[in-house]
């Protein structure tokens, strides 16, 4: 059987980081005896100048009917000044919110060649490999009554955070799979001394742990949380939250690993149809130039292996050659440290480099 891919390189280095993708991703599934079929689509500013808007209904409908989507990177300066009602990132919002992606997972992983990129000590991050998994589609960034008002003269605004139990259901469940795959270790993450919402996800995690005993269950507030991921980053597994708590913990957890040309992406929904996109964005200032890291994108395609077709032997496979290419000293531009005398590699030699010892893991 054929499945489809819907490849969307969108702007500036995406193209460039999703064709090396593309060229590991069909050496991954042949060799997990998958039968694939790479359909190419626009979006963002691509879509923009070729079709006047960021998004076609054709694309969502190609979307559909996929099994995953690959995508680049959207936006770039020659869009800037478009409203933001129909800029290129208007684009991305849509096709997460056509395809019901209500789980974002970001994995945050400290390569032992990279340990110098981070910020914090390598005694801190070593064996660092967590995953934050993030309700998308609910919470305080969609939640009813918001908006603005002069109440007594005086500027007010208001926003809603509101969450009921399915939406809890469902992503902690993403979240336990996903746990179980790994180090069987799931820490909720929440602020319930405050917030009713809060307790309500308490409540609805610990009726669904009971579903997954052989996970060890862990409630932390997200303050304490939040120090922790700085303090001792190694000791988390999988981190499940709501919309706002894991839109600031995925950026701090990433930035501890120091390197955003390594960081990939999934979004996952009922659908069934996947996202996976790196976590960079456009990269204009190196965009076309050979320059760009792909590393990211090809971990992308490790993350749609291990979760779309349950490959999580052949996404390691892919890891393992990522994990390889640094070990043999193998850097883009963007991986070279201060101070650091070293050749790089461009974009394509990069991803040749990755395919070699991918091959060679044979
Ligand atoms: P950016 O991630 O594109 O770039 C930040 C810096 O990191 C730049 O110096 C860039 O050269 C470097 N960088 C990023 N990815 C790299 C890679 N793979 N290899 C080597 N270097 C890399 O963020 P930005 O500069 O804030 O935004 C640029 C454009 O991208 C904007 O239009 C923004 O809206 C868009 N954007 C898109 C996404 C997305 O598509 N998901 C995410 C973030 C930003």
């Amino acid at each position: 059987m054929t499945e489809k891919i819907l490849v969307l390189p969108g702007d500036g280095i995406g193209p460039e980081v999703t064709r090396q993708a593309c060229r590991v991703l069909e050496v991954a599934a042949a060799r997990a005896g998958l039968g694939l079929e790479l359909d190419m689509g626009a979006i963002g500013g691509a879509s923009i100048d070729a079709h006047g808007e960021p998004l076609t209904d054709a694309v969502v409908a190609q979307a559909r009917a996929s099994r995953a989507v690959l995508l680049g990177a959207v936006g770039g300066p020659k869009w800037d000044a478009m409203p933001v009602t129909t800029r290129p990132e208007k684009g991305l919002l849509r096709i997460r919110k056509e395809l019901g992606l209500f789980a974002n997972l970001r994995p945050a992983t400290v390569f032992p060649a990279l340990a110098g990129a981070s910020t914090l000590r390598p005694e801190v991050v070593d064996g660092i490999d967590l995953l934050v998994v993030r309700e998308l589609t609910g919470g305080i960034y969609f939640g009813e009554p918001r908006g603005r008002a002069l109440v007594d003269g005086r500027r007010e605004a208001r926003n809603t955070m509101v969450y009921d139990e399915v939406e809890i259901d469902r992503i902690t469940r993403v979240a336990f799979d996903a746990a179980r795959r790994r180090k069987r270790h799931l820490t909720h993450v929440h602020k319930a001394n405050v917030l009713e919402v809060s307790q309500l996800w308490m409540e609805v995690v610990d009726e669904v742990a009971k579903d997954y005993d052989d996970v060890e269950l862990v409630h932390q507030l997200v303050d304490s949380c939040a120090m922790l991921l700085v303090r001792d980053p190694a000791r988390f597994d999988v981190l499940v939250t709501g919309n706002l708590f894991g839109d600031i913990l995925s950026d701090e957890a990433a930035m501890i690993t120091g390197s955003l040309g390594m960081l990939p992406s999934a979004s996952l929904g009922e659908g069934g149809v996947g996202l996976y996109e790196p976590v960079h964005g456009s990269a204009p200032d190196i965009a076309g130039q050979d320059l760009a890291n792909p590393l990211a994108a090809i971990l992308s395609v490790a993350m749609m292996l291990e979760h779309t077709f349950e490959r999580a032997d052949v996404a390691n496979d892919v890891r393992g050659a990522v994990t390889a290419a640094l070990e043999a000293g193998h850097r883009t531009g963007d991986l070279v440290l201060d101070g650091e005398e070293r050749e790089t590699l461009g974009c394509r030699a990069m991803g040749d480099v990755v395919l070699a010892e991918f091959e060679r893991s044979a």
